[in-house]
């Protein structure tokens, strides 16, 4: 469920136009809806709690890391899950207790180990031997002794797209299963080491629940074992991963989830952690574009508009599926047409959907991309000279800029001229080589919504 829906035939984001945001802030643009985040945390985080779990719910930052969208969350309660000392700089920004964070990823560097430890952070997860000897080296220098988790890797197929399965044994993350005691023994016998927690995180966007229950089983098993070696397993983080509805896709619902949870390791007794990101974040959030022209081909036509991959790279990236929806509801009756929506990007993968019918467009229309809350603004980047797009959370009737757009000072003040080159004829100033660099690219005008 989530908050954007048509009233008086124009899409709202809560009770704000998407109209109003195309004409104010400009396109492409990402809006994110905070009752859509507080409801999907809410709901998550109550599941557990109704199944008599003490859970803690670490929202995966990677997923969408804008400062307004953490601490819209961190208010609600949630800790974090972060995979670089930026976002854990990020999580501490927007106010969430380092006792809810976690650390996570396949390469952290001594540097944002020590920054980590000395944060004061509930654990760091652990997903190689060399990882550990590294981190009791920092550990043990700075004094600490380091909650760690030992991420574990289930060989399970988590029935995923390719490029986001991360628990089958030909991937990089995590410590093979039968490695796994051996690993726990040389981690309680390491100084500036302490283990108290299995992790495991399996893939992302995941349907169905038998995979999660092949690998909670197996860690279910793997903490019996363990104890009975005498490592005090306090706790299990059990990653995220869960699924949401893009197109036809029918993910289970937390609660379903929740209760496979309460019955794989409810009986261990202790406390879990969760990492949902996509969950929390996907369908709380769309990218709004403006169609720039509509370009009738001989086999296919071309709606062209003002986002692209750059922008949302999921479709050229993961064959990703996001509905597209116009801003201004069509009647039902409405004749439709297969569009290729493009964006102008020079490259054939800078491709939203192929023959996607849709009620016809004009140049000016404006459309959403749906479920763009997740693994959206963050993967975005400037290439082919694009400035990053804004973001806009949206409150009620209210709404503001959380991320302005890029402005082109901003792009062309990232590079630096090499000595060499400006020798000859002394340095080149910004404002010269982009006279309006230092005002905000332009609006696009007004169209058909506005
Ligand atoms: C990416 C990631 C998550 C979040 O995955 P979602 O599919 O967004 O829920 C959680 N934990 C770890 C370790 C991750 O790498």
């Amino acid at each position: 469920m989530n908050h954007f829906d048509y009233r008086d035939g124009v899409l709202h984001a809560e009770d704000v136009p998407l109209a109003r945001i195309a004409e104010e802030v400009g396109t492409p643009v990402y809006v994110y809806s905070t009752a859509t985040l507080e409801r999907h945390y809410r709901v998550f985080a109550d599941a557990f709690a109704a199944h008599g779990l003490e859970a803690t719910v670490c929202y995966a930052v990677k997923a969408n890391s804008n400062l307004a969208v953490i601490r819209t969350l961190a208010q609600r309660g949630a800790g974090a899950d972060v995979v670089s000392e930026g976002e854990l700089r990020r999580a501490l920004a927007a106010g969430v207790a380092p006792e809810k964070i976690v650390f996570s990823g396949v390469g952290k560097t001594a540097a944002e180990m020590a920054f980590a430890i000395e944060t004061g952070i509930a654990q760091i997860n652990v997903e190689s031997l060399a990882e550990l000897e590294l981190l009791s080296q920092v550990s043990e220098s700075l004094g600490a002794e380091t909650r760690i988790a030992i991420r574990i890797n289930p060989d399970v197929d988590a029935k995923t797209h390719a490029k986001i399965s991360t628990g089958k044994k030909e991937n990089k993350f995590g410590i093979d299963l039968v490695d796994a005691r051996d690993a726990f023994a040389k981690a309680a016998a390491l100084p500036g080491i302490d283990p108290v927690s299995i992790a495991v995180h399996i893939g992302s966007q995941l349907t169905e629940l038998e995979p999660y229950r092949a690998a909670f089983e197996r860690v279910a098993e793997l903490t019996r074992t363990l104890r009975a070696d005498g490592i005090a397993i306090a706790h299990l983080d059990l990653g995220g991963g869960l699924g949401i509805p893009y197109g036809a896709e029918e993910p289970p619902p937390p609660d379903a989830y929740a209760a496979m949870v309460a019955e794989t390791v409810g009986p261990l007794g202790c406390p879990i952690m969760l990492e949902p990101g996509r969950m929390i974040v996907g369908n709380a959030g769309v990218l709004l574009t403006r169609t720039l022209f509509v370009k009738p081909g001989r086999e296919k036509t071309f709606l062209i508009v003002d986002a692209a991959m750059n922008d949302l790279i999921r479709p050229a990236l993961y064959d990703g599926h996001h509905a597209i929806r116009p801003v201004r509801e069509a009647a039902s009756d409405a004749p439709s047409v297969a569009y290729d929506v493009v964006g102008p990007v020079c490259e054939t993968g800078d491709t939203f959907a192929v023959a996607r019918p849709l009620p016809e467009m004009r140049a000016g229309d404006l459309a959403v991309f749906a479920s763009a809350g997740a693994y959206g603004a963050v993967m975005a980047s400037t290439y082919n000279s694009r400035p990053l797009v804004p973001e806009v959370l949206v409150k009620g009737e209210r709404y503001a800029v959380v991320r302005p757009r890029q402005s082109y000072q901003d792009l062309l003040g990232l590079d630096r001229m090499a000595d060499w080159l400006t020798e000859a004829d002394g340095p080149i100033s910004l404002e010269e080589a982009s006279p309006d660099a230092e005002s905000e690219p332009p609006r696009r005008a007004a169209g058909a919504d506005g």
